[in-house]
């Protein structure tokens, strides 16, 4: 791609898209908003990093504290990465067990001990973990199905007091769409607290999107720690772990759990962040979110009907984020998500791409609906699935 305006991407040979891939989440707005572009400017004069902390970096600590119901302080970090491994760190040093507990299919980035079996990219390679990454490494992380309370209680009874904490998606995106059943979280966190160890929300996705304060505000579920990325940072790179303050007074140089980043929490990051969270509190762009993402389902659901395939392809939602499925509904975990014609969704994708719609060339991902999509746009998108839907089954 060569630029970004709005809902849309020119890509190198200036083929213009109606973009869902949005950077896989930062751009709420869509791409590239003038109050971004504005802030970024100005900021950018006063220059790019100081190795000392600055005012801007209080400021979105300040409006992060406020937006997410369970943080009482944060971190800055420069990826959803960082923040998931330095979340695993604390929790490790605050519990002192070395074991995690993830969901099959959860992406936490590419931290070593999360490369097990990971969804998003690494689902749809179609690799167990990664070369690199150490079996005694690995062998600290256990995974269980996302959805299933019962498969969570009994790895703390097969690994008594050795449970440092469990982190998951309370939405999970990085498996196709896949909304926690009714009661999934609230159990989780009851798990988690009966058997003194952590509860870990990665709200890199579903931060600031789903609403402002995430799918913990949603749920009402409250963890002990959550990581956050992508809106934060509007659009550069920034990441963040937050929670409760006794936690998070572990971390140096309040406490001896070392983490430290040469360019986290520099002024242009800060900038992009403090200029997105602004915008939010200003103009709360969820009821917009909600209506959009539900035209969008509303002409989806009818492609599906008219092209005669409700038996091949389902389609779930939750606000903004979606994912149609080349498998019928409804999918509640990786094992079912799996089950996907893979190869189907490879032939609709460059269908929607002909009919310049640019969707995630994989599976395993949600798409992403911006304020910038206009009711045309989602309208022409609904066709495009209609036509691309009957070219993959022809
Ligand atoms: N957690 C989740 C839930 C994510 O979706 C991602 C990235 N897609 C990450 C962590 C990692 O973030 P980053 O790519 O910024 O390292």
């Amino acid at each position: 791609m060569q630029s970004g305006r709005g809902a849309r991407v020119r890509d190198a040979d200036g083929r213009s898209y109606i973009d869902y891939v949005q950077s896989y989440g930062p751009h709420l707005f869509g791409h590239a908003p003038a109050f971004v572009r504005r802030a970024l400017s100005a900021a950018l004069r006063r220059g790019t990093s100081f190795g000392a902390p600055t005012a801007l970096e209080v400021r979105l600590a300040e409006r992060v504290v406020a937006m997410v119901p369970s943080v009482e302080m944060v971190r800055f970090v420069n990826s959803g990465t960082e923040a998931t491994m330095s979340a695993v760190r604390l929790a490790r040093a605050a519990t002192g067990r070395a074991r995690i507990v993830k969901t099959e299919g959860g992406y936490h980035g590419h931290g070593d001990g999360f490369l097990v079996s990971a969804g998003s990219g690494v689902a749809t390679l179609g690799i167990a973990g990664s070369p690199g990454v150490a079996a005694e490494v690995a062998s600290l992380t256990v995974v269980i199905p996302y959805n299933d309370a019962p498969a969570l209680e009994k790895a703390f009874e097969r690994f008594p007091g050795e449970i440092a904490a469990f982190i998951v998606e309370p939405i999970a995106a990085n498996v196709g769409l896949v909304p926690p059943r009714p009661g999934y979280l609230e159990a989780a966190a009851d798990i988690t607290r009966r058997h003194g160890a952590l509860l870990v929300f990665d709200e890199v996705i579903t931060g600031f999107r789903v609403a402002a304060g995430g799918a913990q505000e949603l749920s009402g579920v409250s963890p002990d720690l959550t990581t956050l990325g992508k809106i934060l940072g509007g659009g550069l790179p920034v990441g963040a772990y937050g929670g409760r303050r006794d936690l998070m007074e572990r971390m140096a140089p309040s406490g001896p759990v070392y983490q430290a980043g040469t360019l986290s929490g520099n002024p242009l990051a800060m900038t992009a962040g403090i200029a997105m969270l602004s915008e939010i509190a200003r103009h709360p762009p969820y009821d917009e979110l909600e209506s959009k993402g539900a035209l969008l389902e509303a002409g989806v659901r009818k492609a599906i009907v008219e092209a005669a395939v409700s038996d091949r392809v389902s389609y779930e939602r939750i606000g903004s984020l979606s994912t149609l499925f080349f498998a019928p509904g409804p999918l509640s975990d990786f094992a079912s998500v799996k089950r996907c014609d893979t190869a189907a969704y490879s032939r609709f994708f460059h269908a929607m791409r002909q009919r310049s719609v640019f969707l995630p060339p994989a599976q395993f991902e949600a798409w992403f609906v911006s304020t910038a999509h206009s009711q045309a746009d989602l309208r022409r998108t609904a066709k495009a699935v209609g036509e691309s839907l009957a070219a993959t089954f022809k």
